[in-house]
């Protein structure tokens, strides 16, 4: 695609209010891909503007045609995913494979489950002698971040439009293009003009200002913890809803009776996938003592899988690589064994973010690289020594977004699972359902996306009395 140097509003591509630009870089070689505006106040304002204009008849339009024009995007969305996957591989630098079948193969399917949705949801119900009415609530603004960054945008934008809301998107500096890409699908989908703006620009300029924002009504916010604290606070002084969707530290807890390689091997894929950029990715691994010494020798064996610039991606920015490279110091320092990577640059490797798929043993819960969140190819593997030490383990970091739990059967998983705090659970490897809610306990986050759930994150209820 060629790169706008414009923004979204109102139905029309228009240059921002000031000259700023931002610079686009594939993390892969380090080049300069494209410029696009960074956007100031100015325009945020313009943004919120235009879609307060739009949303009454919006709210308005029966859910029926709002749900034919979801069908259009989501087919704009599935006649461009080439486009998508290529753009999102150049700003992302995820492996081409990784972006066809995730960056843009999973926005279809969740577009395609709203527009769905919109036509079948219960916007209105009887309750006994009341009339419950499920409103829209209004001018959405949403920020995402980079790591998934076209699934993070139609999580939010998808379901706010089929509520009847109108958006205002804010998506982050690293990966501005194929939010440009969304919005032309946007666009040549066929919805009115103001109902989705799209204003690239920096976090603490064109985010901050979204967030600050007197005439919106709702803030949904993926990205850092420490970002989301401050938007929870902004959100309420104003007494404004948000939705929070935030870090994780999960835990992959196999059991005894699994199967011990299968649930090692896919658990170091599923750290090792878009780079280990991945918010619920299971970071922890927790292995009984007596199989502990096997589980870190499949494991070591698993990762030597994943060599750098071939399954496995750079990071986004030089900043992302050197905090990581930071941890894996920080983990030796705090004395973990490497078992694979480590913090030196990987071999052959002059251009781009790249880091050694890494994989530590002898890690206790209080390190660093067991609580915090470090967004990398890094792997932790602790020891438990019983169902309620591993449940002890599991639940204690401030995060508790997602997990996994392996065992001989199902049940036994799942009622283990019942004791975890996060939001979601794949057991025995689970399978992505795009109905399912999706979100965190404690400090992940606030609300959850997805589904019939995600939907009703955008709705007001108002009940009548008869
Ligand atoms: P980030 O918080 O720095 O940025 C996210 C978004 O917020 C970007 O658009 C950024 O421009 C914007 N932003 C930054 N500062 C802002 C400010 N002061 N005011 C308003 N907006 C601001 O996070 P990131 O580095 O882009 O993303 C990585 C983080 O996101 C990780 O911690 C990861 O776990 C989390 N994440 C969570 C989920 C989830 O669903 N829970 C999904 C993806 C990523």
């Amino acid at each position: 695609m060629q790169a706008h140097n414009a923004l979204f509003i109102n139905g029309t591509w228009r240059p921002a209010a000031g000259e700023d630009r931002i610079e686009v870089i594939n993390p892969a070689d380090e080049q300069l891909l494209a410029e696009v505006p960074a956007g100031n106040a100015q325009d945020v304002d313009d943004a919120v503007r235009a879609a307060r204009a739009a949303f009454p008849a919006w709210a308005a339009t029966p859910p029926a045609q709002r749900a034919e024009l979801l069908t259009n995007l989501r087919d704009q969305l599935a006649h461009r995913a080439d486009e998508i996957a290529e753009t999102v591989t150049a700003e992302l630098g995820s492996p081409l494979v990784f972006s066809q079948k995730v960056h843009a193969g999973l926005p279809v399917l969740v577009a395609g489950s709203y527009a769905e949705l919109a036509a079948s949801y219960p916007f209105e119900e009887q309750i006994g002698n009341s009339t419950v009415i499920h409103e829209p609530l209004g001018v959405v603004g949403a920020i995402t971040p980079w790591n998934y960054p076209l699934h993070q945008i139609v999580a939010k934008v998808a379901p706010a439009l089929a509520a009847g809301c109108t958006v205002v998107l804010k998506p982050a500096e690293d990966t501005p293009l194929v939010a440009q890409l969304f919005a032309e699908c946007v666009e040549a989908a066929g919805f009115p003009a103001g109902v989705f703006n799209l204003v690239t620009g920096l976090g603490p300029v064109a985010g901050q200002a979204l967030a600050e924002h007197r005439d919106t009504d709702l803030i949904s916010f993926t990205g850092s913890t420490a970002v989301g604290k401050r938007i929870g606070a902004v959100a309420g002084a104003a007494v404004k809803p948000v939705a929070l969707e935030l870090g994780g530290k999960s835990a992959n807890v196999i059991l005894p009776t699994a199967d011990l390689a299968k649930a090692v091997n896919v658990g170091v894929a599923n750290v090792m996938a878009n780079s280990g950029q991945t918010c619920s990715a299971w970071t922890r691994m927790l292995v009984h003592a007596d199989q502990y010494d096997e589980a870190i020798s499949l494991a070591a064996a698993a990762v030597a899988k994943y060599v750098p610039g071939e399954r496995v991606g750079p990071l986004v920015n030089a900043a992302q690589r050197d905090r990581v490279r930071g941890y894996i110091q920080r983990g030796i320092a705090d004395g973990a064994r490497v078992v694979a990577g480590g913090p030196e640059a990987p071999d052959g490797l002059e251009k781009g973010y790249y880091v050694r798929p890494t994989v530590f043993a002898d890690v206790t819960p209080q390190m660093a690289i067991a609580q915090e969140e470090i967004f990398g190819p890094v792997l932790s593997i602790l020891r438990y020594e019983n169902e309620d030490d591993a449940v002890r383990i599991a639940n204690g970091t401030v995060y508790g977004l997602a997990g996994a739990v392996w065992a001989a059967d199902g049940a036994e998983a799942g009622r283990f699972a019942r004791r975890l705090e996060a939001g979601q659970v794949d057991i025995n490897g689970g399978r992505f359902n795009p109905r399912a809610p999706f979100g965190g306990y404690k400090q992940s986050g606030v609300g959850r996306e997805l589904g019939e759930h995600g939907l009703a994150e955008y709705l007001h209820t108002k009940s009548l009395q008869f």
